[in-house]
């Protein structure tokens, strides 16, 4: 069955390539590597494992006690009607299942205890880790990408760990008994289930490579539809705008067919194995009633024996089958776990330098010295950039769209790190300081407002979680916006919604103007922080702007005169480079760069 979609041009608009996702950046570790890092993981929960793989071999010994009654039940009351055996025997049967409950109970239990504990620790350790990331690290992962692993792909891990490593131990153990009470019983049959065992066990063994390689492809697959969920989902104010709801119905049918397709391919592996074992097993009994049939018919064999020693090796064969459904949840655990690990190897770039100490409060100035950055270190970004911004100074920075300006303010709370040159605080270098005490200096309100689904009051407590309400209350006065939020229909306690969706623009600026004055620090980045916005709600968004900057060094990046004309000193960038510098008449009578700008932004 091939999949139509994938082998035609699904696309007649575009090119179809459009549309292939570059395959998530993954190396290949050993399997020897991935099951040494698996056991690190586990290795906290070693006592419970032990207890659970006791109870397993219990469980497992009990099995192969159920077989072996039936001999003496076949033999001693059906055949010689022993009433001293029919009195105990009961007795035993209710014991074994007794044990083989409560064994069962324990292990499996545990099993899933270590289990979920497994999927705590590495989806908090993958959080934590992502939290450490720099900013250039979330252009480079896809969101869905990054939720994929940490839900689908961590579950696939634990899939493998409780469910398959773990009852594979219970079904080798099985066997292993198994096979021994079938020896006791007739060792001339049980040696032709030794020529039976390979002839099974082959077909587990070469499909399991194919299963290894399918399962990589389909978590890599199940990340790609999940980064088109997210896209649609979260910008889908666009896709109705543009009336492209057909065009992202396609988009995310062609990525969702190709999931398909993979976890098609699987199943039918999968579905084949299942009657390959079945039929090989069939042989294998059949065989056994003839040749033991022959001797139980000779005389030389009990009918006990033969029905015991078959029951035992129809037992014998559950665990190897079982072993062969548990190959693909291995093969796709080794799959995930290599795409976790793979993500928890990445290095944060930007980290605190060993010995790196507590930036004092900012006294004096930020100087930038000299400094280059590059995003892909080949096209550069800031050149040779030289400022030196007093403590207490409004600096503004304009310059037309991609000359630089985010770019230049993101280095200073180390967002980005500058490839050559310095910038230092009162003298220290920023690389040289904890990026907490350096971050917990600045503050930055940006166009694009980042607010939590989450009430008014905790948005605005995040600037300093120590604040008392009446803090976050005069916060939220001095930002102009106590009067909306008090009219909203639980005040403080409402819930805005994720991305503060259930506010205007300029409500969800103010908000994070409040939280910006309550961090109160002394260095604050506004970054096109009225351009989203009418004029109208600017108005009332400057007012709040105007109370954060008090008694602050401010960068401000702008697109608004308003916003200009009150700074102390204007620069001017352009291809990462400052232009031009100087105060608005300064810089309007040099007939300048400046001069441009404000004829075609400002006026
Ligand atoms: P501005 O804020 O002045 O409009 P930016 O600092 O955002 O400009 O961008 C400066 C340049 O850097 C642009 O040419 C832009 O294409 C490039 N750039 C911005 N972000 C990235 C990124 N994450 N990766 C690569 N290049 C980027
Ligand atoms: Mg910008």
């Amino acid at each position: 069955m091939r999949i139509a979609f994938s082998a035609n041009n699904p696309w007649p608009f575009t090119n179809q390539a459009n549309f292939t996702k570059p395959s998530s950046q993954c190396t290949t570790m050993t399997n020897k590597e991935i099951l040494n890092r698996l056991y690190q993981v586990i290795l906290p929960y070693k006592g419970k494992l032990i207890i659970s793989m006791l109870t397993m071999v219990v469980f497992s010994a009990l099995t192969s006690a159920q077989a072996w009654i039936l001999k003496p039940v076949i033999d001693d009351i059906f055949v010689n009607k022993d009433s001293s055996v029919l009195a105990l025997l009961p007795f035993a049967i209710i014991l074994i299942f007794l044990f083989k409950a409560i064994a069962y109970y324990v292990y499996t239990f545990l099993l899933q205890f270590v289990g979920q504990s497994i999927i705590r620790d590495m989806r908090t350790r993958l959080f934590t880790h992502i939290n450490t990331q720099p900013l250039s690290f979330f252009h480079e992962y896809p969101t869905g990408n990054l939720i994929s692993r940490i839900i689908s792909d961590v579950s696939q891990i634990q899939n493998a760990v409780s469910n398959a490593l773990v009852s594979s131990l219970r079904d080798f153990f099985q066997m292993i008994f198994l096979l021994a009470l079938v020896f006791y019983l007739n060792w001339k049959l049980a040696m032709f289930a030794f020529i039976i065992l390979p002839i099974a066990i082959f077909p587990i063994v070469t499909l399991g490579r194919r299963f290894r390689k399918l399962s990589t492809r389909t978590q890599e697959e199940t990340a790609n539809v999940s980064d088109r969920l997210y896209e649609n989902i979260t910008g889908n104010r666009i896709v109705k705008a543009f009336c492209r709801e057909d065009y992202e119905d396609k988009r995310f049918g062609f990525q969702i067919d190709r999931l398909f397709s993979v976890t098609i391919k699987d199943a039918r592996l999968r579905s084949l194995q299942h009657p390959i074992m079945e039929f090989i097993g069939g042989l294998a009994i059949a065989l056994i009633i003839w040749l033991g049939g022959k001797e139980v018919i000779a005389g030389s064999a009990t009918p006990g024996t033969f029905f015991s020693f078959l029951g035992a090796l129809i037992a014998a064969y559950e665990p190897v089958k079982a072993l062969s459904k548990i190959n693909p949840i291995i093969q796709r655990g080794l799959a995930s776990a290599n795409r976790v690990f793979t993500l928890m190897d990445i290095e944060p770039k930007i980290t605190d330098k060993e010995g790196a100490i507590s930036l004092p409060p900012f006294t004096r100035d930020i100087v930038f010295q000299d400094i280059c950055f590059s995003y892909d270190n080949e096209d550069q970004v800031i050149h040779n950039l030289n400022l030196t911004v007093p403590r207490g100074e409004a600096l503004a920075i304009v310059g037309s769209s991609g000359g630089g300006k985010t770019t230049l303010t993101n280095l200073i709370p180390r967002f980005l790190d500058i490839d050559s040159g310095s910038i230092a605080i009162d003298g220290k270098d920023i690389r040289d300081v904890t990026l907490a005490s350096l971050r917990q200096q600045i503050a930055i309100v940006t166009q694009q407002t980042i607010l939590f689904n989450d009430t008014v009051y905790n948005n605005i407590v995040y600037g300093d979680l120590e604040a008392s309400a009446e803090d976050v209350r005069n916060a939220a006065s001095a930002a102009f916006a106590l009067d909306f939020v008090e009219k909203l229909p639980k005040g403080f306690d409402t819930i805005i919604g994720e991305g503060g969706a259930r506010l205007s623009g300029g409500e969800r600026q103010r908000i994070s103007i409040a939280r910006a004055i309550l961090k109160n620090a002394p260095i604050l980045i506004l970054d096109e922080a009225t351009s989203a916005l009418d004029t109208e709600s600017e108005r009332e968004v400057q007012k709040a702007l105007e109370n954060l900057m008090k008694n602050k060094t401010t960068f401000v990046i702008a697109h608004r005169l308003s916003t200009i004309v009150n700074c102390d000193r204007i620069i001017v960038v352009k291809g990462g480079r400052i232009v031009e510098e100087g105060t608005h008449e300064e810089l309007l009578a040099r007939k300048g760069e400046y001069e441009l700008l404000y004829n075609m932004q400002f006026k």
